[in-house]
């Protein structure tokens, strides 16, 4: 089933505990504005290249639309809705005056130059620039963008627009606007959320089994913050490799070891293992923090952890979902666990709009006070209506934004 779809399923599941009319279901169910449109880019060779684009606009009650551009060979419409939804629930549970949005162009980044990827960066912005800026749609990084693509798309804004404009792209080089800790924003604010979480369900931080599924930005960086800490990492994959050590692994010298050679293959330390073996850990926690759908209703049964953390976006899929809980495993959904991200981005752009920048403490600090509230919020509607703590996050968000759209008088 498609994320898309599967949002559908999930609201309408919501009716059981937020009364929601018909008018209001269609209103949740439709985003507001859809972009598909094709991309053309001069590969090295001189040769021009055109591929598939989108922004999706999903909800602007709160506030202008906002959220990352993913470039990966499998974008597609259905799925950038999804995230462009899930971005209007993060936002609207994390109390980030912005609504949700998402883009992403369908390549293969792996396979292309630094040039190249200027070049598409630079034309996905001459699609969509009179439709983004700051106070309308905000782009950011997503998988496989970072912030050296974020300095391209906002010089191609200010270009295009004539003015100086740091606000319209978050995310950015620190040099030109971006804020301290972005780039492990999205990592932090899931430590913070499982550190309370651990607090919450009275489970002791020392001696934490944690295995992490990703080691791009969000689960490498997840890795070197949780090894500050007294837990163990006992596994860890990336899309082609996966290291295990039930002693407990060196972040520092994961990190260097893929460094070196692009994978864990080789790394001494531990016994080589698969993404499907890493699923079946015997650990306290897992950390989903690559793609969509990779815990499904084939691999839920085999999962041995007691939390999953969602760093990624919508990696579990609503069939899989049944099983886990019928096995007593407490899942913190994405929108709550990965809004670290969006909320740093806020901050950025706050501090873009004033003029005035933040120092790394402070910014800390606020996203912890920030992303613990939500999760404090969360988890009294999980005690107090009996339901999962995905079921919570929605109910909450769900709420928040029909009274503003009641109170806008569109529903
Ligand atoms: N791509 C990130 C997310 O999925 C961050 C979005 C942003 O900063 O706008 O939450």
């Amino acid at each position: 089933m498609s994320s898309f779809r599967e949002i559908g399923e999930r609201l309408e599941s919501l009716k059981k505990f937020v009364g929601i009319t018909d008018k209001e279901m269609l209103f949740l169910k439709k985003p507001m504005k859809t972009l598909a449109f094709k991309i053309e880019y001069e590969k090295d060779n001189g040769k021009k290249e055109v591929v598939d684009a989108y922004r999706v606009q999903y909800n602007n009650v709160l506030g202008p639309t906002k959220g990352g551009v993913r470039f990966h060979e499998k974008v597609g419409e259905e799925e950038t809705k999804a995230l462009a939804f899930w971005m209007t629930l993060k936002c609207a549970l994390t109390g980030v005056p912005f609504g949700g949005g998402k883009g992403g162009v369908r390549i293969n980044p792996k396979g292309l130059s630094d040039s190249e990827l200027e070049r598409i960066s630079r034309s996905y912005i001459k699609n969509i620039y009179k439709d983004i800026g700051p106070w309308k749609d905000i782009p950011a990084p997503d998988v496989y963008t970072t912030p050296r693509h974020m300095a391209w798309m906002m010089d191609e804004y200010e270009k295009l627009t004539n003015k100086h404009a740091p606000g319209a792209i978050t995310g950015k080089p620190v040099v030109l606007g971006g804020s301290k800790a972005r780039d492990i924003a999205t990592a932090q604010g899931g430590v913070f959320v499982l550190l309370r979480m651990l607090e919450k369900l009275g489970m002791k931080k020392e001696k934490t089994k944690i295995a992490i599924q990703g080691f791009g930005n969000a689960g490498m960086n997840a890795a070197k913050i949780l090894a500050r800490e007294d837990v163990l990492i006992v596994g860890v994959t990336d899309s082609k490799s996966g290291v295990y050590n039930e002693e407990g692994l060196s972040v520092k010298s994961l990190v260097k070891h893929k460094e070196k050679h692009g994978s864990f293959k080789g790394f001494e330390d531990g016994e080589s293992i698969s993404n499907a073996e890493l699923l079946k850990l015997d650990v306290d926690v897992l950390i989903p923090a690559a793609l969509c759908n990779t815990i499904t209703k084939e691999n839920a049964g085999s999962v041995n952890a007691k939390i999953i953390l969602e760093l990624a976006n919508g990696p579990v899929s609503i069939e899989a979902e049944n099983t886990l809980e019928e096995k007593g495993i407490i899942i913190v959904p994405d929108v709550l666990a990965n809004a670290g991200g969006v909320i740093v981005s806020h901050y950025e752009w706050v501090q873009n709009n004033t003029g005035l920048y933040w120092d790394e403490k402070e910014v800390l600090g606020r996203l912890k006070k920030q992303i613990c509230k939500a999760l404090d919020e969360t988890y009294s509607v999980k005690q107090e209506k009996k339901v999962d703590m995905r079921t919570a996050a929605y109910i909450v968000a769900v709420e928040k934004i029909l009274r503003a759209a009641k109170l806008r008088g569109l529903v």
